[in-house]
């Protein structure tokens, strides 16, 4: 079983080889660790390591650990599926949410975003994979719900996200990808800067795709074995 220290080596190399296929710069591709089901005591290792980005999944797991380890500089990111009855908890302790899917959700952010704190990063959720099943806005509608996220005032709207249907031929990986980093260069958005596009099984795609922000789990941890909690 490799170390926590020698699956981080690997995966930032796997960045760093992206990025120079793609012809991109180095570092323009940040790690998020995701470290759901994993405990604080993970989560500590990681931040020794020189993480800062984690992603959590699950609210109540998420507080717990961000008690644990309260004073540790860590900017959290929510990349799970939200209830509106979650959206209080989610604006007042996370740094960035990625999976805004509906504009109810996004006014109860920027309303309940506590006073003093900076505007919350958000992306919002495309479902490229076109199952319905899944959530996610359709990209017909990604363009709408831009314009009234940017006009929420406790927001910084910043990118996009997106969860393809697991895929393990290249090429293949790379194609909804392709289509939303297009669709979104069309809309013509200097200011969004975020492609939050890749996880453990795809990242290379998902770089040579346009991804400026990539969601690694399993290949950081280990495969998860506890059942999730939500
Ligand atoms: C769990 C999860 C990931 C990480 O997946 P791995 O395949 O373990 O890297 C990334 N993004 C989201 C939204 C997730 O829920």
């Amino acid at each position: 079983m490799p170390t926590i220290e020698q699956r981080f080596k690997r995966v930032r190399s796997q960045i760093s080889h992206a990025e120079i296929a793609a012809n991109r710069p180095r570092g323009s591709v940040a790690l998020l660790a995701v470290s759901k089901t994993k405990s604080a005591q993970v989560v500590a290792d990681a931040y020794r390591l020189g993480q800062r980005h984690f992603g959590e999944s699950y609210l109540q797991e998420a507080l717990t650990k961000q008690q644990a380890l309260a004073g540790y500089d860590i900017t959290w990111h929510f990349i799970g599926p939200i209830q509106s009855n979650k959206t209080r908890a989610i604006a007042a302790h996370f740094d960035w949410v990625h999976s805004v899917d509906r504009l109810k959700i996004a006014k109860r952010l920027s309303e309940q975003r506590p006073e003093g704190r900076p505007p919350l990063n958000i992306c919002l959720q495309v479902n490229i994979s076109g199952e319905s099943s899944k959530s996610g806005i359709m990209l017909a509608e990604l363009p709408r719900l831009v314009d009234e996220v940017k006009a929420l005032p406790n927001l910084c709207l910043r990118g996009v996200m997106a969860i393809p249907e697991p895929e393990s031929e290249y090429q293949r990986q790379r194609q909804p990808y392709r289509q939303l980093y297009q669709a979104v260069s069309a809309l013509g958005l200097d200011e969004l800067d975020t492609f939050s596009f890749g996880m453990s099984g795809d990242l290379k795609a998902a770089i040579a795709e346009g991804s400026t922000l990539v969601r690694i789990g399993s290949a950081l941890f280990g495969e998860r074995t506890t059942a999730a909690r939500h």
